[in-house]
């Protein structure tokens, strides 16, 4: 449903999870292949707002409910010299991020501190 309801900053639909698609335009850094992980890691932004998160997807084929994701705030200068292998670091110095996916078995919290993309 459409409302008209204006929207403040932090109830845009990039902070209120379960997060939409088609509601970013994704940019893919690459991949992290740290520690024989396969972590595709991509910029989102955020068209309503234009916030840009920083986003991590990984999961282990073979492992069924090991999917899962991270997404933080990141800066446009930051986005653009960010590398893949060191996007799980980044998420880890924010003071909080989101986090989801099958391994969590949730669609969207807030969290912060370590980010478990390993087995
Ligand atoms: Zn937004």
């Amino acid at each position: 449903m459409n409302s008209d309801k204006s929207t403040t900053e932090n109830d845009c639909v990039c902070m209120t999870p379960p997060f939409n698609y088609k509601n970013y335009e994704s940019t893919n850094i690459g991949d992290d292949l740290t520690n024989g992980r396969y972590g595709e890691v991509s910029i989102k932004k955020c068209m309503k707002c234009g916030k840009l998160w920083l986003d991590y997807h990984v999961e282990y084929e073979g492992y069924s409910g090991s999917g899962r994701w991270f997404r933080g705030l990141i800066s446009e200068n930051e986005a653009s010299n960010i590398a893949p292998c060191s996007a799980v670091n980044f998420l880890e110095k924010l003071d909080w991020y989101f986090y989801g996916g099958s391994y969590f078995s949730t669609t969207g919290k807030m969290g912060s501190g370590k980010v478990m993309v390993d087995l």
